[in-house]
């Protein structure tokens, strides 16, 4: 009986184990695309199911250790046909965890071992139809019938795609396992156990399917999602009173821009992708610390930021806040603007105007101190020389008494013109006061200054100045020199470059006179005698016989 029972079974052959060992993995496999909270459940289920369709298969090819330890024929058949049973229903536990995401409902469990131990009493010991019993165990066909019906409920229960795949999928199974039985192996329908172990592959595979169609599906919806995040910012960006620009952190590219920045920054909007927000920052230390403000604290507020037009290749200023953040799943770099081109030239005409004399155009006393300290710096860090031209009109008042004081501020004018043109870039020239300028030749010793000083004074003494009435005014200075090549100390060689120009004033004036501390020393001893009798030292040649100064000064003004 147990011989014609096994005979007609397919996993007699010593298949058996290894088709359990293939719906373990395929379980497991299942399993892995189950969420984490109810990987283990469904694994569970699984791996039990496993291990007792291992144990049957076992027991199914041993039956003679059963009859070994006193059990009966009918207990036999009773133990493996439950075992079978039970292993189904396991698995349909399984997969409907699976399916629902929670645990199997108590109560449909209980129906499910009353069915299957029914079937068993029935089969085993009330009909006593070993066959059919042995053959419903091994063909598990009440696992198809509870699959399908499984399949059904999550077919209704939800409108997901999953339960219809399952469903079609039980549908097909099962009248395929009709067919080819009754057709092709001639066999009772009941008896193909192949095709009930593959219900049980196909329920752990169309587990993984569901899976996968349901990760497609979650994909599928956050891409929707991005794409109509991104369609929002997009909007937003576009609708924005303000110009707006977003690009890439990585490779600068320009992804996002709306028209108030495409015209801003004079590109087409089809040429954006050609386009990297450097192309516009070309002033390299603008540049430098607004991305180093920006890598600190990852955003930036009203930052003032040099842009270039890259049609007009101008430069304006524009007033920048950034932020990086999160758009289509990369780190990018929002970036609002406002045009401040007209309140950065209102801030630097006012600058100007603080640091600018308003007769001459050129730097006054304020820059001057304000700025050469920082060049002395540099020409000291450089081992450089440097040296300070003094220059004073000479006898100005006159000037001011003979022609009026509108042609005397003319000749201040071309004064200054006449220095300024006479300079390098990198040499400052000032007005100090009135009559007065100050030069600061950069990387300059004391003999190219006195050079320099005197091509100075030579061409201002043969220039004129032409009156509203032509009147021609020629005009002279007086040029004190001074170089750091004893001392770099601002202070003390202002105090020596006065002292110089005094010099000059004393020989005679349209003159130069390079700083000599001798000399210096003299004239400080007769400005003493001229203060104790309140003279002005100026004047005080006039009285001496040591230098005439004023003999042709007059003749020198036509
Ligand atoms: P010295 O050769 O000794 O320098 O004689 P000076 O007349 O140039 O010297 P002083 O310091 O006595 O006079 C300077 C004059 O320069 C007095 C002032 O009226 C004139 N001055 C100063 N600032 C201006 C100005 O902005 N415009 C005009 N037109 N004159 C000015
Ligand atoms: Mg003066
Ligand atoms: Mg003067």
């Amino acid at each position: 009986m147990v011989s014609i029972m096994l005979g007609t079974n397919i996993f007699y052959s010593g298949y058996s184990i290894i088709f359990a060992v293939i719906a373990i993995i395929s379980g497991i496999i299942a399993v892995w695309g189950i969420k984490d909270t109810d990987r283990f459940k469904g694994f569970g289920g699984f791996f039990i199911g496993g291990m007792m369709l291992l144990l049957s298969s076992f027991l199914r090819n041993n039956t003679h250790y059963l009859y070994k330890i006193g059990l009966n024929y009918n207990f036999v058949t009773f133990t493996l046909m439950l075992m079978a049973l039970l292993t189904s229903v396991i698995w349909i536990i399984a997969a409907a965890e699976i399916y629902h995401n929670k645990t199997a409902n108590k109560e449909s469990l209980a129906v499910y071992i009353a069915l299957c131990l029914t079937l068993c009493v029935v089969y085993s010991f009330i009909v006593h139809n070993h066959q059919l019993a042995l053959n419903i165990s091994a063909n598990l066909v009440i696992c198809s019938l509870l699959l399908l019906l499984t399949s059904g409920l999550v077919y209704l229960r939800n409108t997901h795609n999953s339960g219809s795949i399952l469903f079609n999928l039980s549908v097909i199974m099962l009248l395929a396992k009709i067919i080819i039985s009754n057709y092709f192996f001639q066999y009772n329908w009941l008896n193909l156990n192949v095709f009930n172990w593959l219900w049980l592959y196909i329920f752990a595979l169309s587990g993984i399917f569901i899976k996968i169609a349901d990760l497609r599906k979650e994909l599928q919806k956050s891409w929707n999602t991005i794409d109509k995040l991104n369609l929002q910012m997009s909007n937003m960006v576009d609708l924005s009173p303000f110009p707006i620009m977003i690009t890439k952190i990585t490779g600068d590219k320009i992804l996002l821009i709306n028209d108030k920045a495409v015209n801003l920054f004079g590109i087409s909007k089809k040429e954006i992708a050609f386009h990297k927000l450097k192309d516009f920052l070309i002033d390299e230390q603008n540049r430098q610390d607004f991305f180093n403000a920006l890598e600190k604290d990852h955003i930036v507020e009203d930052f003032d930021l040099m842009v270039y037009d890259l049609i007009n290749a101008s430069p304006f200023w524009l007033s920048v806040s950034a932020k990086t953040i999160e758009y289509n799943n990369e780190i990018v770099l929002y970036m609002a603007f406002q045009n401040i081109t007209s309140r950065k030239e209102r801030e630097n005409n006012l600058q100007s105007m603080a640091e600018k004399d308003p007769l001459t155009l050129i730097w006054n006393r304020r820059y001057f101190e304000k700025n050469v300290p920082q060049r002395i710096e540099e020409n000291i860090r450089k081992l450089q020389n440097f040296s300070l031209l003094m220059i004073d009109a000479d006898k100005f008042k006159n000037i001011n008494d003979t022609y009026g004081h509108k042609n005397g501020d003319k000749v201040l004018i071309k004064l200054a013109d006449l220095c300024h043109q006479s300079l390098r870039d990198d040499d400052i020239v000032a007005r100090f006061g009135g009559e007065e300028f100050i030069v600061y030749l950069n990387n300059t010793n004391s003999e190219t200054a006195a050079i320099v000083a005197e091509r100075l004074r030579k061409t201002i003494a043969e220039t004129t100045v032409t009156t509203d009435d032509n009147q021609r005014i020629n005009f002279t200075v007086s040029i004190g020199v001074v170089s750091s090549e004893k001392t770099s100390s601002l202070e003390v060689l202002m105090g020596q470059v006065d002292d110089a120009m005094y010099l000059a004033k004393n020989n005679g004036r349209n003159c130069i006179c390079v700083y000599n501390a001798e000399a210096a020393k003299k004239l400080m001893t007769k400005h003493k005698k001229t203060q104790q009798r309140n003279i002005h030292p100026i004047f005080q040649n006039e009285e001496s016989d040591e230098i005439s100064l004023l003999d042709n000064y007059e003749s020198k003004i036509l």
